[in-house]
Formats: C-alpha cells, structure tokens, sequence
C-alpha cells in the first residue's frame, strides 16, 4: 500500500470535514472533473489530427445501485495512466486540470472551459463515501488502471479492466448515522436533483438511466371491458440543459421560455413582471439574467428575507444567494450571474475577491435602475403595479441612505396626486405646477379619502397647487430625508443661480411651515388676531396643556378650525415613531 504523505493525511481531513458546509456538492466535483476529462480529450482532438472524435460522442454517465450503495460517475474522457493516478489522486492540492488551463490558455478559447483549479475537488467524495475506487484508462493507452482509497491510510493502484477509455469513479457510501442518512442519494430523484441543481449547464451531457411508465398496446382482441394496462420500463436520459438560457442570444429565447426558466427556478408561479439581461467581456467577463418578480414574495418585508442572486462559475453553481451582488432597495430582484473570471476559494463556495463582486454589483444596480426607468416610461400600468409590489423598498432605500440615494431612486417613485387623482411621478408634479408654486406639498395619512377630505389640503388645491397624498408609513420619512426634489438650478450670465428655478422644497401641509398668505391676507390676519385677543387667550386658557397655542390661520378655506403641529414633525409621523420598537 502507498502512504498518503502526513501532511496529506491531515490535509484530507481537514477537507472532508471543514472545507465545505455542504456535503451534497461531492457530485458537482465529480461532475466537473469528468467534464474537464471530457474537455481535454474535446480540446487534444481540435490540436491533433489523430484523434478522431465529434463532440456529441461525449458524454458523462451517472448510475446508482441501492443495494451494493454505489454511485458511479463515468466518463469517456481522457482518462489518466497510472502515473496520473498517483500523481492527481495520491498527492492532494495538485490540479492537473489547472495546469492544464494555464498552459492552453492561449489556444483553447471558448470552446473548452475547464472548471478544476485547486487539486481537493475529487476528495469530497471522502464525505459522502466509505471507500472510493477509480477505474481508468487513458486516451491511446492499452491497459486501465484501478486507484481505490478508503480516505484514511492511503490508497492502491493496481492493473484493471476498462474498455475505452475514459474514467469510472465509484463510491461506496457510508452507512447511514443518526445525523446523516445517505441513502438519499442512492435514488433516482436525490441524484437528479444535485445534477440539475448544480450541474445544469455543465456543457456535456450529463446522462441518467431513469425509470419511466408506459401504456401498453391495446391488443386486437380486447373486449368492450378492456383497460389499459402500463409497464416500467428504463431509458437513458439526459439530466442537465447544457446551454444555460443567459448565454443564448435574446433573440433566440422566447419570453416564455424565460418565464418558464424564472418559475422554475425561483419557485414562483407568477410569470416576471420583466426580464433583462447583462453581457460584459472584458478583464472580467460575465452574463447576468434578471427579473422584476410580477408579485412580492410573501416574506419580502420579514427579517427571514434573504436576498440574493445565484452565481455560477463556469457553469457550476457557486453560489444560491449571492447577496453582495444586489443593493438592499433591489432585494426584489431575482437572477443569475455567470462568469469564467471569478477567482473563488478552496471549496468553491465563495470568492477570493471582492472587488470582482462589487465591479458586479455596480452594474447589475445601474441596470436595474434603468430598466425601471423604461418600463415607467413605456408600461405605466405594468409599472404602477411593480410600484404597488416593491415601490416601499425603493422609498426605504432613500430614507435609509440619508437621501444618498435619492437621485438613483427618486424619479421611480409614485404618488397619489390629490388633483390628478391618479399615480404621478415627482417629475409630473414639478411639470404641472403654476410657475408661482414654490414648493412641493404633501400630506400623510393612512387613507386617501380621509386625507383628501383635510381641511389643509383643501387650501392647498384652493389655490391651484397640487398634493401629494402619501399613506405608506415609508413616504413621510423619505420625503424628510430627501428634504427637496428638482433638476439643479438655472444660472444666469455671472454664474449665479436664477431665481426660482432649483429644485423644489418638500413641504408636508399638515406641519404648520406653509407660507402662501399674500401681504394682504396676513395684515388681515393679524388685525384678526388682535381683535379677537380675548377670544383667543380664553380658548388656550380653557385647553390648557393639550394644545400650545390658539391662532388665526390664513390656511384654511371651507373649514372653521384645524388642529396641526408645528416643526417638521407631522402628526401621522408622531403616530409612526410611537409605534417603533424602542
Ligand atoms: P481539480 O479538479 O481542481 O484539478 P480535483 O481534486 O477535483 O482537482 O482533481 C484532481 C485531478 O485529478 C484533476 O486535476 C485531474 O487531473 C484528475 N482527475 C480527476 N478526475 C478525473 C477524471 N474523471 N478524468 C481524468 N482526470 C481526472
Ligand atoms: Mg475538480
């Protein structure tokens, strides 16, 4: 028997029980390597002429057998010599694969896409196996190779029987324990869901033999009574899609298949309320494919919400819920990125390198923003109802942000014109008011009837100004944290800004800083005020500590009094405060 070198036998350790979270990625490895084999064998056929060979000859098989407790992953690659085993299998850390890469990188292109780098993939298999054995033979070679490895001592290599060649790995797996039941895997369902899960757009087909059902033929002498009858049969089929649906052309997909793509894989049964993409090439190529859920997650404003894209790298899947590569006011937004260029760690799980992500994220937020610029421009009514669903993340993302955000975020906001009596946009307000309105109002209140029906706002629209009628506990705060809204100012011949143009203070009518009085109302006012001097220090006096003070108002229109505040703070935002958890 070989020895394992000490340092490997605790490297091996340290790999089978720290290096991932997640034991069921053992076939993902074996997948890889026997796609990279097969894409050696693909790529040594484009470089020699002797090798005669189609790419739709190659393929990856998958079987299990429940009673012996195997799983067998094989493939018609290029296998490995005997020296091959022991050099990739016997010393742990060392990726043929990746040297493989770094010596073609130049000729190979993009038709060969080899996913090995860290030489601890195949040990994975120690997680989920007894005893693990290889059988192989190498392209050209006369004779197969059998390496076998309990994961502990070390490992044996002896002569073995393959036809063609090409790599048979198989586990044996360990016997089931309280915590961990690997008979899971030893099924036709557990195996297909792992390859679709992980493997999906592994670029060679990835082949299962799966039980199927089938109505017998109707025989010539069957009676009036006759019904049909169905058998179990088996056939080899292909588990994975290869061509992820990102990297074909758009238009080549049809929306449905997006749709049909996006349910699946999200476990939605709402088609998305719109679907983009993203290709960049470059030092840092990738795909991205993206959707505007067309309903909100029922969990969407629970702290159990996790948001996420899922990463691939080099068609394997890295990542479920990748959260750096979306802002927190697009946590709505569903997708995949795809890319050859990630650096990851050991076990695959995550990155090296952050700033690969965030170069990501920067642009995945940008298409974000403006793909809801056009459909705001091009499906109002699709809009409204995308506003309706995630418009209060949006919002949240301004007030969190200290109004950093606001002009990302801004202008996609909607709200209830008490004029219009409709959705507006900030922009459509600005664009209808009368040139001597100098603010934008809004009031805020939990209906939009009880609001429209506010002694203050009646005023407002007295006078031809609109407002904004805000009932999401979220509009007050971002409205304060925005303080203003409008393009810069105007700047006249010397540099300086004209007046009157800038943008437009937000102004809640319910706090008591409204200032549209002419001169002459105010001297009316406070001629009021002083004549009913009496009247008004009885009132306060009969209140007492309820109110602060009694005034006249120029304010009101139709109605005889109002109560409001005073300071920035409204009433509704008091209520809100007052609510918060401490
Ligand atoms: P990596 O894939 O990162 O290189 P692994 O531990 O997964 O590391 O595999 C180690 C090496 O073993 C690979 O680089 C490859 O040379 C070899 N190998 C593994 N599986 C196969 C296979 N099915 N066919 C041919 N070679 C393989
Ligand atoms: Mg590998």
């Amino acid at each position: 028997m070989r020895k394992f070198k000490t340092e490997s036998k605790k490297l091996l350790d340290l790999m089978i029980n720290s290096i991932y979270t997640n034991r069921e990625i053992f076939l993902r490895e074996l997948i890889s390597n026997a796609s990279d084999a097969v894409d050696k064998l693909y790529f040594k056929s484009l470089t020699d002429t002797s090798v005669q060979l189609t790419k739709d000859q190659l393929g990856i098989d998958v079987s299990f057998d429940k009673d012996a407790r195997t799983i067998t992953v094989s493939d018609n690659g290029i296998g490995m010599t005997q020296e091959d085993l022991d050099r990739n299998l016997g010393t742990i850390a060392h990726s043929d694969s990746m040297a493989f890469k770094q010596e073609n990188a130049e000729q190979q292109g993009d038709d060969v896409d080899i996913i090995g780098q860290f030489g601890v993939g195949f040990y994975s298999a120690f997680m989920v196996a007894k005893s693990v054995r290889v059988v192989s033979k190498a392209y050209g070679e006369e004779q197969a190779w059998a390496w076998e490895s309990d994961g502990v001592e070390g490992y044996t290599i002896e002569a073995a029987e393959r036809e063609t060649n090409g790599t048979d790995v198989i586990l044996t797996l360990k016997d089931n324990t309280e915590e961990e039941n690997y008979d899971q895997f030893l099924s036709e369902y557990g195996l297909k869901d792992l390859i679709k899960r992980y493997s999906n757009y592994v670029r060679y087909p990835v082949r299962m033999e799966v039980e199927k059902s089938r109505q017998k033929p109707k025989p010539e002498d069957a009676g009036d009574d006759y019904k049909p009858e169905y058998e179990q049969y088996t056939e080899v089929e292909t588990i994975n899609s290869m061509v992820p649906i990102w990297k074909r052309g758009k238009s080549d997909v049809k929306q449905e298949e997006y749709n049909e793509f996006y349910k699946q894989t999200f476990h939605d049964f709402t088609d998305p309320a719109a679907t983009f993409g993203i290709h960049a090439e470059g030092a840092l190529s990738y795909d991205a494919l993206l959707f505007i859920p067309g309903r909100a997650p029922y969990d969407l404003y629970s702290k159990d919400y996790k948001k996420g894209l899922e990463l691939y790298g080099s068609n394997v899947l890295i990542m479920e819920k990748c959260e750096d590569l979306l802002p927190d006011h697009y946590n709505f937004v569903r997708g995949v990125v795809d890319s050859q260029d990630l650096t990851l760690n050991i076990s695959r799980e995550t990155l090296q390198q952050n700033n690969q992500l965030r170069a990501i994220a920067r642009k995945v937020e940008k298409k974000i923003t403006s793909e809801l610029k056009k459909m705001l421009k091009n499906d109002r009514a699709g809009y409204e109802k995308f506003f309706e669903n995630f418009g209060r993340g949006l919002e949240y993302g301004i007030y969190t942000s200290y109004g950093m955000l606001k002009d990302e975020l801004a202008e996609l906001l909607l709200f209830y014109s008490a004029k219009e009596q409709k959705l507006v946009t900030l922009d459509e307000y600005l664009e209808a008011m009368p040139a001597n309105q100098k603010s934008i109002y809004y009031a805020a209140g939990d209906s939009i009837d009880r609001l429209a029906k506010l002694p203050i706002v009646n005023t407002v629209l007295g006078r031809g100004y609109d407002v904004l009628l805000c009932t999401k506990d979220v509009d007050e705060f971002c409205f304060q944290s925005m303080m203003n809204y409008g393009p810069e100012p105007e700047k006249d011949a010397e540099g300086k800004d004209i007046e009157g143009t800038g943008p437009k203070d937000l102004k809640n009518v319910a706090s008591g800083v409204l200032d549209f009085a002419t001169e002459d109302e105010k001297k009316e006012a406070e001629a009021a005020e002083k004549d009913n001097e009496a009247l008004l220090k009885a009132m306060k006096e009969h209140l007492g500590d309820v109110i602060t003070k009694v005034a006249v108002s120029t304010r009101l229109t139709d109605a005889p009094s109002a109560v409001t505040t005073e300071g920035p703070v409204s009433l509704e935002m008091e209520r809100l405060m007052s609510q918060m958890p401490e």
